[in-house]
């Protein structure tokens, strides 16, 4: 079998790996780089395409792809849920900043007649050699790690994982594979503990809001934004829930399956105040309260509308959910403390106290070191980190396994 990294190769974003056995050409994700647009090329041929989860790091190339091959696209009923959500939103976006667009309303409409529902733990055929079956990853619900079986030899992609629980997620389940390819985001970082963390979250909060101050806390809207609602649930002041978030917190309701705690869930999104217009957001700031919404960097969504009116009160508090890309507003924001308004590009100078918590989506170094245990491989691919993260563990890797590869983009590999 032949491996080809077309993305997401000492990188984060872009993910996208073919795998070749005797004719049949299989993809692994096709995701996009979100903040540029940036697409990987694709190969000449492909038969079928399986999606570990729904970020557009993954997913974001999908419809560009169906336009171009028509093949069948397989993965969880929840992520292709999200997905739509998220391929939307990104076209939404490429035409608010004027980039161009690198699929239509129509595509993403043809895509879904091509998407197969594939539930855990059934495995599935694709030819008479190779079949598949998906694995929950924990990093967001619906994710997958998908384990191929190719004449008998099994490959495990993790796609993104997590293999501690959550306030949504119950940790990864691991199979044993001979080939591992597995993702490094946090490949040479440990993460805080997090009960710890949801404490200090917690706590920091609460002072703003005691001291009359307002919390804004910007949260990605697909599992942070839940999580934090989970979190916050009974803190004793109001909680607003504004942005997509609303519509992915309505769709995890939808299929509770994927949930670790539905009920707790569903009591939490209760408990929230769902901003639904301008009217709404208008009327919410006279009081301390806490306002959860999109987007988790500051990239846009209704995040900067409430920045605009609080950034100047030195008693409102800004905390940031997670990890913020070099070169977003969220990163401005800690590094220079300001951010850019991309709708005049205005500079907005934020005065507000910053926090920032790392409730990350994925395993750390000691986790990754932990899921090669479990697996037992003897060959390592590192992929999905930048590229300190991949190289310090492909170090780390080797002399435990036979084979370690660290791929960059466009290397092929022959097992
Ligand atoms: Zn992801
Ligand atoms: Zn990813």
């Amino acid at each position: 079998m032949k491996f080809t990294f077309y993305g997401g190769a000492m990188e984060v974003g872009k993910s996208s790996i073919a795998m070749e056995h005797r004719g049949y050409s299989l993809m692994l994700d096709c995701g996009i780089k979100v903040d540029k647009m940036e697409c990987p090329a694709q190969p000449d041929h492909i038969d079928s395409l399986i999606l570990s989860h729904a970020h557009l790091d993954h997913s974001g190339m999908i419809p560009a792809i169906y336009k171009n091959h028509r093949i069948p696209i397989y993965s969880t009923k929840m992520t292709f849920g999200i997905s739509h959500f998220l391929q939307e939103d990104s076209i939404k976006i490429a035409r608010l900043k004027k980039q161009p667009l690198i699929y239509s309303d129509m595509d993403l409409a043809n895509v879904q007649g091509s998407e197969i529902n594939v539930g855990y733990l059934n495995e599935k055929k694709l030819n008479d050699e190779i079949s598949f079956e998906l694995y929950d990853a924990g990093h967001i619900p619906g994710s997958a790690s998908i384990l191929l079986n190719i004449s008998g030899r099994k490959v495990l992609y993790t796609g993104d994982i997590k293999t501690k629980d959550t306030y949504l997620q119950k940790g990864a389940d691991i199979p044993e594979a001979e080939i591992l390819i597995t993702e490094s985001t946090y490949g040479n970082r440990i993460h805080p503990k997090r009960e710890e963390m949801e404490k200090e979250f917690r706590d920091r909060i609460t002072e703003t809001l005691n001291n009359g101050g307002i919390a804004l806390v910007p949260a990605f809207a697909v599992g942070r934004s839940q999580e934090v609602l989970m979190i916050l649930r009974d803190i004793g002041y109001p909680v607003y829930l504004d942005g997509l978030s609303k519509d992915i917190t309505r769709l995890f309701l939808e299929y509770p399956e994927y949930i670790r705690d539905p009920e707790l869930l569903q009591d939490s999104a209760n408990s929230a105040i769902w901003i639904e217009n301008n009217n709404e957001r208008r009327g919410i700031l006279d009081e301390p309260c806490i306002i959860v919404t999109t987007a988790g960097m500051l990239s846009g969504g209704p995040v900067l509308h409430y920045l605009q009116r609080l950034h100047r009160n030195r008693n409102n508090g800004i905390f940031l959910t997670g990890y913020q890309v070099k070169g977003t507003n969220g990163r401005l924001l800690m590094d220079e403390g300001y951010v850019i308004d991309p709708l005049d590009n205005s500079r907005i100078r934020v005065e507000m106290e910053k926090h920032q918590f790392d409730f990350s989506a994925h395993a750390g170094r000691n986790s990754l070191k932990g899921i090669v245990k479990k697996v037992k491989p003897d060959t390592v691919i590192v992929v999905h980190g930048d590229p300190e993260s991949c190289i310090s563990f492909g170090e780390w890797l080797k002399g435990r396994v036979d084979k370690v590869y660290v791929p960059y983009v466009g290397d092929r590999i022959e097992l």
